[in-house]
């Protein structure tokens, strides 16, 4: 903690002072044209890997960029940052970024089968990405990934669901890539459920964008929906 605090003292002797101009023009308002949806994960920077400055993101995280899609309780919250971002602040895109090795993600194939029951706050908000776990689960079982068949009466096998010994190291990340971006092509499904995207969406008025960032490269790649691929920036 001492160091964050530290840094506290740098950004406003250092930072601040040297782009005074800036945040004085931040000071009563924000005019960010993206809305930045991505994971909480802590090597995951939008500011940083899209080198935007103070008010040109406008930012939503939470485990695993997951949207609830619309009338889902426990997506309220995600869906009144997006009203508010596509009502008030009037953002122009809408950038949803997935990023490799991502701990949700992992939890989401281990986690339990649909139809069993969803007991800790993470089970159950990680079902929400149910969608991709079901396509994860066929791309896992075809690259012969899967040890069990999740038969319902082995019980949840917990982090023995999927071994990865018969592979290597490139066809698993290419397998866990490919997860990735079905994950974020799900939630960008999601995210058009909501009556505000789709509204923007549908006029015009906002256009919706799916990334995938790589923390070993830096690499971000963009989703070609007509193509149905992810192009390297
Ligand atoms: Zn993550």
């Amino acid at each position: 903690m001492e160091k964050i605090i530290e840094g506290v003292c740098q950004f406003r002797q250092n930072v601040f002072e040297k782009k005074k101009a800036l945040f004085e023009g931040l000071r009563d308002h924000q005019e960010p044209k993206v809305l930045f949806i991505t994971c909480s994960d802590s090597r995951v920077d939008p500011s940083l890997i899209t080198q935007s400055d103070p008010g040109e993101l406008f930012v939503l995280r939470n485990a695993g960029q997951i949207i609830p899609p619309h009338g889902a309780e426990s997506g309220v919250g995600q869906e009144a940052t997006i009203d508010y971002a596509i009502h008030h602040l009037g953002v122009q895109h809408i950038v949803l970024c997935g990023h490799t090795d991502c701990g949700a993600l992992k939890a989401l194939l281990q986690s339990p089968t649909a139809g069993m029951a969803h007991t800790s706050a993470l089970s159950k908000w990680l079902y929400f990405a149910e969608s991709t776990k079901q396509i994860a689960d066929d791309l896992l079982q075809k690259a012969g990934c899967c040890e069990h068949d999740h038969d319902l009466s082995h019980g949840y096998q917990g982090d023995e669901a999927y071994t990865f010994e018969n592979l290597d190291k490139v066809k698993t990340d290419a397998i866990f890539m490919k997860i990735t971006q079905t994950h974020v092509k799900m939630q960008l499904q999601h995210l058009k459920t909501i009556p505000s995207v789709a509204r923007a969406f549908a006029s015009g008025t906002v256009k919706i964008h799916g990334w995938v960032y790589c923390l070993h490269s830096g690499e971000v790649w963009l989703m070609d929906e007509v193509h149905d691929k992810f192009n390297l920036v």
